[in-house]
């Protein structure tokens, strides 16, 4: 059984002089005697100086004699003076393969922007595959998962033979060997290089660490780099969208919860999952509208004998109505067969009654009735067989109270999302706290799990976490296991300090798929995905600014709540106001905190500015009705005058 025959090559001035350690090169050895990456085993291993002659020297003897099938080159790919391996890698390769190197380039980009540092090389050279990874153990891990997929075929196509297909389990097993550890060692010492050494029979664990998914059962250190806060980007790399592309792609990830049947009872604030149909019609018979008397229209006005009384809850067959006579009726009483108007009994007048006064013996019918005056015939609510609730309706009162009318005891609903609320900061305390010097009371979870609450969303108060990535790494992993939403408040800006973004890449894999947000406040909302445990997480980085946390939350998170809770209708409930005064714009779209008043005679309620929209000013959201959805300033307009018409999001809604 062979596999695919490896070499890695380390190319790095500092393990070459045995100064530094390779532990990307040692990594790399490990992931591969472990197949699980490929199946393959490193034949071949060298650690040379960032030298061109060195490095070629040592490619064209695994390419032309050891016949090796991968080379990994690791390290000097950078923009130092001394990163030479491109150069070296491009003179010995006989043809490229540049589809790799954008694989490569593609896919680190989505780890950090500053990959586009690198100068990846690939390329062919008799029967072997050349690449070229940077030299850190993070980033050469990760380089070498993007190629692996393509690696065994390209073997493949180059050798003209399969070296290298992935057997099946089955086969495996019918040859006597246990998947996952089919790696023999070859024992090559053919070297005299000082510091070249081979992967001996037996397996070290180089850095005892096992890297399938550091994010769940990795040793609790974060694998993020946050230390070079000189060269940290002093702009955002991540490009700015709008908030209607950032609400779209949030939502876009927004898978709905599944489906249970829940007792009628304990479905309120659930989403329906089932279209609800009338079984029966209602009324169910004909029923009085009024208090009055069921009459014949045909007689007209004029006196009428009482012949008895219809009360609600009677049969309908008590009575019957004919002509010259009436029968007594109260409001939601069947009405007697016979009848076809209902007179109300403020247009009658009492002409005979009984000896003792208890009894009604004759009336007299002011106004000539109409047919069917005051009656709702069968059905005229809700007809038999009618759809009454849509699947996707959230379930408020007047919902639990038409599945009461149709007789519905049990329903299926949507399952909720959990969310987790996990507030980061050194600065941050419980409220309960007595507080330190240079500390503030954390208001954002209390904020973000009452807003959820309202909604009527699972939530889990994930506490808060201090800004260093081992802790923030621990924090993270508690709050994903118990949520499929987490929320973050902080550590998003562009501080030394705000490291969810390297800690949710480096550590959970997430794909950040946006981290501005052309808005105020808010620009720096970030929002990722990641697979943990099996299962795909979504994470909103929300700004720590308690306003920004706020406004933010109502524009992304509830809308994703709601989504994901199964309701048809996500968007939050927009509506035209008249501005009281008027407000100056910022180049930002500005969603801006306001109060409504309704005046009588006015066609739109008035929005009142909440004042000084710092957003660290949680005042200014303080008995807000509504956010102003403002349009960014420009040259010709600076301002929105008094009086204008302008959007407001309706907030508690
Ligand atoms: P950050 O986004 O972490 O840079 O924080 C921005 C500002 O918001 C800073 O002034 C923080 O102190 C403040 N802040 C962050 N998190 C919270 C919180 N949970 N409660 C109150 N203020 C916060
Ligand atoms: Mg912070």
């Amino acid at each position: 059984m062979s596999g695919i025959k490896v070499g890695i090559l380390t190319v790095s001035d500092r393990c070459s002089r045995g100064e530094a350690e390779d532990t990307a090169g040692a990594n790399l050895k490990d992931l591969i005697a472990k197949n699980t990456l490929f199946r393959g085993q490193v034949v071949e291993y060298c650690c040379v100086p960032d030298e061109v002659d060195q490095i070629k020297e040592m490619l064209l003897k695994w390419c032309d004699e050891k016949k090796v099938n991968l080379i990994v080159t690791v390290g000097g790919t950078g923009a130092a003076p001394r990163d030479v391996t491109p150069e070296a890698v491009k003179e010995v390769i006989e043809r490229e393969a540049s589809g790799m190197c954008i694989n490569m380039m593609t896919q680190s980009l989505k780890v950090t922007p500053l990959a586009m540092l690198s100068r990846p090389v690939c390329g062919y050279r008799l029967e072997s595959l050349i690449v070229t990874v940077p030299g850190s153990r993070k980033g050469s891990e990760e380089c070498v998962r993007f190629l692996a997929p393509a690696i065994p075929h390209a073997i493949d196509l180059l050798t003209g033979q399969k070296t290298s297909v992935e057997k099946t389990h089955v086969q495996l097993q019918a040859e006597g060997v246990k998947a996952g550890h089919a790696h023999h060692h070859h024992h090559h010492h053919s070297s005299h290089q000082p510091h070249c050494h081979f992967n001996r029979g037996h397996h070290h664990h180089h850095q005892g660490h096992h890297h399938h998914h550091a994010n769940e059962s990795g040793n609790g250190e974060s694998k993020a780099d946050v230390t070079a806060v000189c060269r940290r980007p002093r702009k955002s790399p991540y490009p700015m969208i709008s908030v209607t592309q950032a609400t779209e792609i949030v939502l876009s990830h927004a898978e709905k919860g599944s489906t249970r049947t829940l007792p009628m009872l304990e479905a309120l604030g659930f989403v329906l999952a089932e279209d609800i149909f009338a079984k029966d019609p209602l009324p169910p018979f004909p029923a009085s509208i009024k208090d009055g008397y069921a009459v014949l229209s045909q007689d007209g006005a004029g006196a009428r004998k009482v012949g008895g009384d219809a009360t609600a809850g009677c049969g309908p067959e008590d009575h019957t109505v004919t002509s010259g006579m009436c029968i007594r009726i109260n409001t939601g009483a069947p009405v007697p067969p016979g009848a076809d108007a209902v007179v109300q009994v403020e247009d009658t007048e009492l002409v005979k009654e009984s000896d003792d006064g208890k009894t009604e013996l004759e009336i007299k019918i002011l106004k000539a009735p109409s047919a069917g005056q005051d009656i709702r015939p069968l059905g005229c609510d809700i007809a038999v067989g009618e759809k009454i609730l849509a699947s996707g309706t959230l379930l408020g009162p007047p919902e639990m109270g038409l599945l009461a009318t149709v007789g519905v005891t049990h329903v299926t609903v949507t399952s909720k999302p959990t969310v987790a609320v996990l507030s980061t900061g050194n600065e941050l305390q419980e409220p309960g706290e007595q507080l330190r010097e240079g500390h503030i009371r954390d208001s954002n979870k209390t904020t973000l799990v009452s807003l959820l609450h309202q909604h009527n969303i699972p939530v889990v108060d994930a506490g808060i976490a201090k800004d260093d990535p081992t802790t923030l790494l621990a924090a993270l992993r508690k709050a994903l296991d118990q949520a499929s939403i987490l929320v973050t408040t902080g550590s998003v800006s562009m501080g030394e300090r705000d490291i969810l973004r390297p800690v949710l890449t480096s550590d959970f894999g997430a794909e950040i798929h946006f981290a501005q947000v052309f808005m105020k406040p808010g620009k720096p909302t970030t929002f990722a995905t990641c697979l943990y445990k099996g299962e795909k997480k979504l994470i909103l980085g929300l700004p720590g600014n308690p306003v920004s946390a706020i406004v933010t939350s109502n524009l992304y998170l509830l809308p994703l709540c709601r989504k994901m809770s199964g309701r048809s209708a996500v968007e939050n409930t927009c509506i035209k106001v008249k501005l009281a005064s008027t407000i100056v714009l910022d180049p930002r779209p500005e969603y801006h905190r306001a109060t409504l008043c309704w005046i009588p005679g006015e066609d739109f309620a008035v929005a009142y500015s909440t004042g000084n929209q710092l957003s660290s000013r949680l005042l200014s959201m303080a008995s807000a009705q509504a956010l102003l959805r403002l349009p960014p300033r420009t040259e010709q307009t600076k301002s929105i005058a008094e009086g204008t018409l302008v959007d407001a999001l309706l907030l508690g809604m």
